[in-house]
């Protein structure tokens, strides 16, 4: 089953005029109207008249996120805001977010490229999607919404939040897709059990899940604990719905009709040989309010080059096993160390000596920030010390959408030699 089969199926060498025709478009309107773009090509001495095979986007400039975090908020934006119809935030590396702009037109591919993850996964009209995403953060709820929609299915929005609510919900309007985070599944997998309801009690039948790693493993006990057939998808808040499984699960169809792909050694930034492992980079080919040249993701993949036996020509990216930078994922948001540490700034605490210890307990992340008291916060009094403690809790809670327990622990005590600033005892 495709959504968009004369796309998801086409013939290769058609695939790529279409790309390249997309790309020198978006090329040209980057130079026209994106000051960061244009200035960057003319450094470089590019024309985007130049760009005549795909090959050539090797000489374009990559870009960052921090190039998007210093030209917060809208300083990438390619359409005057009177056409954009959607605002999107994601966090960036430090405390300032990213503002990602859609048109009425980007939002209407966003919802078509979500519905056909959907579909490779098994999603039809028949189905009553439940998304267990928290709407306020991720950008993906959005879009798997809107796609879900569009297909006919009945979407039930019921957000992230308390499990046994979402495993009544799940029972009372007989949901038989869920999308949510891996780890999530599992914790309502946990919760099932708590409750003492059997899986068949359930009419679930398909599981679309994405926003952090995961392994087989974890896949297969999904699938065995729920009754499903479980699909991995990949997006990002920057770029929309890029990649997802079908039920092959051979690997992530990747949109390359809107996204061209390409792999890069983290380090170097050169471009590596089909089939090896390296960066994923991204270049918009049909975003209108903001469109990216070469974004640099963070994630690491490789590409596979096999035909797949769906029938959809569109290659596929093997799961994202890590991210090539220090981004943390802790219950599906991402966080950067930097991000902490500022926001930990902020209530009065310069240089703090800290560290972040993650645990999972159930199936849920646990988040601990262990903070070394300043001198200066020992003398004080112990409902002043909570007071400050709770302060930076909220801050940390506010800023980054995660719920960190904060410990405060003697001073000197931390010693960053033998265990690093993260102790991550998660296992995947
Ligand atoms: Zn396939």
């Amino acid at each position: 089953m495709f959504w968009q089969g004369e796309y998801e199926c086409m013939d290769r060498g058609e695939l790529e005029l279409l790309q390249l025709e997309r790309l020198q478009a978006t090329l040209n309107r980057v130079a026209r109207n994106v000051p960061l773009y244009r200035k960057r090509f003319a450094e470089l001495g590019i024309d985007p008249y130049d760009v005549q095979s795909l090959e050539d986007v090797k000489s374009l400039p990559f870009t960052t996120k921090e190039d998007l975090r210093q030209h917060y908020p809208y300083g990438l934006f390619a359409v005057p805001l009177r056409d954009v119809v959607r605002m999107q935030t994601s966090t960036g590396t430090t405390g300032k977010p990213t503002v990602v702009g859609y048109t009425s037109g980007d939002v209407r591919r966003w919802s078509e490229l979500a519905a056909r993850i959907l579909t490779a996964g098994g999603i039809t009209k028949d189905d009553a999607v439940q998304i267990a995403y928290n709407y306020g953060l991720f950008t993906g709820a959005f879009g798997i919404h809107s796609g879900a929609e569009l297909i006919g299915a009945s979407v039930i929005p019921s957000s992230s939040g308390d499990a046994r609510r979402q495993i009544s919900i799940m029972q009372d309007y007989r949901t038989t897709a869920l999308v949510c985070t891996p780890s999530y599944a599992l914790h309502l997998a946990d919760t099932l059990e708590e409750m003492n309801i059997n899986k068949t009690a359930l009419s679930l039948r398909f599981g679309l899940f994405g926003s952090e790693p995961w392994t087989e493993e974890t896949r297969l006990e999904i699938e065995t604990r729920l009754g499903i057939q479980a699909t991995d998808n990949y997006g990002l808040s920057e770029i929309t719905a890029v990649a997802g499984e079908c039920l092959e699960r051979t690997g992530l169809h990747i949109n390359e009709d809107h996204f061209l792909p390409e792999i890069v050694n983290p380090l170097t930034g050169e471009v590596l040989p089909p089939g090896q492992k390296g960066e994923l980079v991204l270049t918009t080919l049909t975003k209108e309010a903001f469109p990216l040249v070469r974004f640099r993701t963070g994630d690491l993949t490789a590409l596979i080059e096999t035909p797949c036996t769906c029938g959809r020509t569109l290659r596929r990216m093997t799961r994202i096993p890590g991210r090539s930078d220090d981004m943390l994922i802790i219950r599906g948001s991402n966080v950067f160390p930097a991000q902490i540490e500022g926001v930990i700034a902020t209530t009065g605490i310069h240089n703090p000596h800290y560290q972040i210890v993650l645990d999972r307990v159930g199936h849920m992340d646990r988040a601990t920030i262990m903070l070394e008291a300043p001198e200066s916060f020992c003398t004080d009094s112990i409902k002043e010390s909570q007071r400050i403690l709770e302060n930076v809790r909220i801050r940390l809670h506010t800023e980054l959408g995660v719920a960190f327990e904060v410990r405060l622990v003697e001073p000197k005590t931390i010693t960053y030699e033998a265990q690093g600033r993260i102790i991550d005892r998660r296992k995947m």
